[in-house]
């Protein structure tokens, strides 16, 4: 089985910050692997531990810097990786950058039927959750977002607990697919010395545009159908905090409905 783990170079800690101007996210601090990304990685690597003659390769498209989170994976036991990189892609939105990947996804599996592509339930910048469910659409493939648990998995198949508002459903579904995962999947181990010193070595080939036979018109700025017409952080609203007293629950209870009504929300 050859298991393609999609992965995402995004801003180091929790603040990221958006240049007022541009609307475009500020890049130029520290930069990590997207940390729901390692949970798929995580469960990629588990899949091939327990799949005899199944491999990993990660994927990543961003600038050249992009590379050290593929590094990362390979460190964490995936076998391989490829960067999807070059100018054309600059500026792309979700649907952009969902078809890219799903080219690469393409190129990576020619015609082999035995491949599951996981992806991070969503990133620690742009936030959306778009890019698996719509790799799924741009291949063709079934898949499935909020995986919190595979069930079973072979050449031909996969079962997967997918997270819903009021339980799980369980969902099978034959190979290719597309799997977005959640944190509660698994626990991500720590990259070993002889996966770090495998990283070091490891070489990954750049695909632009013209390689993955992309439609140009379908790619960066000028193919993105969203466009960003301002960024802004929503003013702090102004909390009014009232303390409801009362000795008993009851007392409590009855004072705060009479609060309510007072303020006609009741
Ligand atoms: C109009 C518009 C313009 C934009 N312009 C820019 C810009 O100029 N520069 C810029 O940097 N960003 C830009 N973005 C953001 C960019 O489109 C998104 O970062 C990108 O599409 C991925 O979306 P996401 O981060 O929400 O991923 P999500 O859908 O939240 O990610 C889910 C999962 O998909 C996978 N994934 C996501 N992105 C990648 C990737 N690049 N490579 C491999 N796997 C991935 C990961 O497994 C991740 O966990 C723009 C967005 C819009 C809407």
């Amino acid at each position: 089985m050859h298991i393609i783990v999609c992965v995402k170079q995004t801003p180091a800690g929790e603040n990221v910050s958006v240049d007022q101007n541009t609307g475009c996210i500020i890049r130029s601090g520290e930069s990590a692997l997207n940390p729901f990304d390692e949970f798929a990685i995580e469960e990629a690597v588990r899949v091939k531990e327990k799949t005899p003659g199944s491999k990993v390769t990660a994927v990543t498209m961003g600038p050249p810097q992009a590379e050290a989170v593929l590094r990362e994976a390979v460190a964490r036991g995936c076998d391989g990786g490829v960067h999807v990189c070059g100018r054309e892609f600059a500026g792309s939105d979700t649907w952009a950058t969902s078809y890219a990947l799903s080219q690469a996804v393409k190129k990576l599996s020619e015609n082999d039927p035995s491949v599951l592509v996981f992806c991070g339930k969503q990133t620690n910048d742009s936030d959306t959750g778009h890019i698996g469910p719509q790799m799924a659409q741009w291949l063709g493939w079934p898949g499935a977002a909020f995986v919190r648990k595979l069930e079973a998995v072979d050449g031909k198949s996969v079962r997967v607990q997918r997270l819903m508002e009021d339980g799980y459903d369980v969902v099978e579904m034959p190979l290719p697919a597309v799997l977005s995962v959640i944190k509660e999947i698994n626990t991500p181990r720590i990259a070993s010395l002889k996966g770090r010193l495998a990283s070091k070595k490891a070489q990954f080939p750049k695909w632009s545009a013209a390689e993955l036979g992309c439609d140009p018109a379908k790619l960066g700025l000028d193919g993105s159908p969203t466009s960003v017409v301002r960024c802004f952080t929503p003013p702090q609203r102004a909390s009014n905090t009232v303390k409801i007293q009362g000795e008993t629950a009851a007392d409590k209870a009855r004072n705060l409905s009479a609060a309510l009504k007072e303020a006609k929300i009741l």
